[in-house]
């Protein structure tokens, strides 16, 4: 897992030091302002991700050529079962819009008013907003 979050990093962010995505996380989200969209996964959700791609990759097509491979459970591999199909098992932790309140900012310029995403939220502006209210 260790490689793997190095080289996730790495993707999201080149000139990066971190060594665990939670760590580029933060980084990139509160310092270089990046949105939850262009930051890397969890840990959590990369290591549902790297069990699903070592469950296709070693159990579906490392058997490819046995006529009767042993199959585990999809369950076990990153996957769950809605009726007669399987979904994405993205990550065991709640949404982070949900989770982190706290982590909602404005990019208000200068006062905040009208559609401010912390003044609809009932938040106080923090650091991480880009506005000039007291913080
Ligand atoms: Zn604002
Ligand atoms: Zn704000």
């Amino acid at each position: 897992m260790q490689r793997l979050e190095r080289f996730v990093v790495l993707m999201y962010d080149r000139s990066s030091a971190a060594t665990g995505v939670d760590e580029a996380r933060l980084d990139l989200f509160a310092r270089n302002q990046r949105s939850y969209n262009s930051i890397p996964p969890t840990l959590a959700a990369l290591r549902e991700h790297a069990m699903r791609a070592a469950y296709q990759a070693g159990i579906i097509w490392g058997q490819v050529t046995n006529s009767n491979p042993d199959m585990s459970s999809p369950a076990e591999w990153g996957w769950t079962q809605k009726g007669e199909a399987w979904q994405i098992h993205w990550t065991t932790l709640p949404p982070i819009a949900a989770s982190c309140q706290e982590l909602t900012k404005c990019s208000c310029k200068t006062v905040c008013k009208g559609r401010c995403k912390c003044s609809q939220t009932e938040l106080s502006c923090t650091s991480l907003c880009s506005c000039l209210c007291e913080k």
